[in-house]
C-alpha cells in the first residue's frame, strides 16, 4: 500500500475564495488537547506562537475536524459546486 504522503500528492483542488471552513479561533485559546491538529490528514490545522492557524485550502472534505472538535469552534461545509477536491489520480 502506498503512504498516505504519497497519495495525497494525487489529489487535485479547485480552490474557492470563500471558505468552506472557519474556525473560531478564540475558542482555541485554552483548548488543550487541540484534537484538530492531530486528527485532519492533511495537517491543515497549527498551533504557533499560541494562536490557532488553519488554512482551507487544500482540504480533503473528510469532516473529521468537525466531529473532533468538542467545543464547536469549528463552522464546516462542502465547498461550493465545482469546487475543492476535484481530480484524483489512481
Ligand atoms: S479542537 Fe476546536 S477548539 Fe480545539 S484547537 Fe481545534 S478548532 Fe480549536
Ligand atoms: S475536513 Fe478533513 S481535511 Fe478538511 S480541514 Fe477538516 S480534518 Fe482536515
Amino acid at each position: 500500500m502506498q503512504p498516505i504522503e504519497e497519495r495525497l500528492e494525487l489529489v487535485r483542488f479547485k480552490v474557492d475564495k470563500r471558505p468552506h471552513i472557519r474556525v473560531h479561533t478564540e475558542a482555541c485559546r485554552d483548548c488543550d488537547l487541540t484534537p484538530c491538529v492531530y486528527v485532519c490528514p492533511a495537517g491543515l490545522f497549527e498551533i504557533l506562537g499560541g494562536e490557532m492557524h488553519f488554512s482551507y485550502e487544500h482540504c480533503l472534505e473528510c469532516g473529521t475536524c468537525y466531529v473532533a472538535c468538542e467545543r464547536k469552534a469549528i463552522e464546516w461545509d462542502y465547498p461550493r459546486g465545482g469546487w475543492g477536491v476535484s481530480f484524483r489520480a489512481s
